[in-house]
């Protein structure tokens, strides 16, 4: 089996899907983005491809370390996400070929379901608290919130304020069964990291992430010591090289490595086992599309320290388009008692609706971060 051509399509709400099709007429499908740098990583996979086209799809792992280690600059979020949609293909690929489930090439699954969580969005108590009650009389045992707007390096007790009443009232309004996330997404800085953390620690939360930017994660050793409350961070994090680190230090709870950033399945199983060995959990990132999804969930399904999964449904971004409109039978995408079944299809099991795909990606809008400003005009963390 030979590798043919691939294509890639930019779609909305601010996603990018590769296919690779071969000679023997099996295609594969991944999803390379990093979001609000579509093109860049789409020009990077271009790149990449010019040494795959032609070779067999099979040896996934001498074309990973192909692509990684054959250039002399090597890891970022650019060239990893490419990696990672093309190494996500490669396994569809392989899947397809041998009729199996990627997991089950991987040496089978672990758990029949994962745990999922699902966003709340609303900047006002009584709405965070609704949005909440929704979720879970939807089915979802777990949610997860921004914690605060931007925060200055050091700021006012009334943002402090604010961020703790709007997780006091998700509390009150599901109660103490459901996990709540709370991320800082990178926006808070250590001196009121550690403020907010110690006064979040009433309402355990189930964890929080991003405490600071992965940038300063020598600042989470810091913070653990000022609560008890999980620390989860890793989506800006791209191979075993980024995880090391933070792991050999014990600074970190759980890892949140996403399979379309951290060099796809083949690279963030092997991240998955070096937390194992450290006691800590996994829970890959993914505010994206059905094929990133689809991709998590065979890592989960291999992945004992794999304990929840992230997915966009309903997600504050999802405005044009969502995670089901994009694949033919949403049934493998059913949540039932705020857990989802490993997909058992052949490949990463989810079958792309490609017509639709070719369709949305005609006249696609491309999606940019926000700009924020503090209130003395200099550039906020979004
Ligand atoms: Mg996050």
């Amino acid at each position: 089996m030979k590798i043919t051509s691939f294509e890639l399509f930019q779609v909305p709400p601010r996603w990018l899907f590769l296919k690779i099709e071969t000679d023997e007429g099996i295609t594969g499908w991944g999803e390379p983005v990093i979001e609000g740098r579509a093109h860049s990583v789409k020009a990077a996979v271009e790149e990449l491809m010019e040494g795959l086209v032609g070779e067999d799809p099979l040896p996934i792992e001498d074309h990973w370390n192909k692509m990684y280690r054959s250039g002399f600059y090597r890891g970022g979020p650019i060239l990893m996400s490419a990696i990672a949609g093309i190494d996500q293909a490669l396994w569809d690929i392989k899947g397809k070929y041998y009729n199996a489930p990627v997991y089950d090439l991987m040496g089978g699954k672990c758990r029949d379901t994962i745990k999922v969580y699902s966003w709340i969005g609303g900047d006002r108590p009584a709405e965070v608290g609704q949005a909440a009650k929704e979720v879970v009389g939807a089915g979802f045992t777990a949610v997860k919130m921004n914690g605060t707007e931007e925060l200055q390096y050091i700021d006012s007790l009334e943002k402090i304020d604010e961020a703790v009443s709007r997780i006091a009232a998700v509390r009150e309004a599901v109660g103490n069964s459901v996990g709540i996330g709370i991320d800082f997404h990178g926006r808070v800085h250590k001196p009121m990291a550690k403020i907010l953390a110690k006064e979040l620690e009433a309402y355990r939360p189930m964890f929080i992430e991003e405490p600071v930017l992965s940038q300063n994660n020598e600042a989470l050793k810091e913070i653990a010591q000022h609560t008890y409350i999980p620390i989860a961070t890793g989506e800006r994090m791209f191979s075993r090289w980024d995880f090391k680190g933070v792991l050999a230090g014990g600074y970190v709870d759980i890892i949140q490595p996403d399979l379309s950033h951290a060099g796809g399945i083949t690279e963030t199983k092997k991240i998955a086992s070096m937390a194992e060995a450290y006691d800590v959990a996994l829970a890959p990132h993914c505010p994206l599309g059905p094929i990133a999804l689809a991709a998590c969930l065979q890592v989960d399904a291999t992945s004992h320290n794999a304990f929840i999964q992230e997915q966009s449904l309903g997600i504050h971004y999802n405005q044009e388009n969502d995670i089901l409109d994009y694949i033919k039978d949403r049934s493998v995408f059913a949540y039932k008692d705020g857990y989802v079944k490993i997909p058992d299809g052949p490949g990463l099991g989810i079958e792309i609706d490609e017509e639709y795909v070719r369709e949305k990606a005609k006249d696609v809008k491309h999606w940019r971060n926000p700009i924020w400003r503090h209130q003395d005009g200099s550039i906020a963390e979004w």
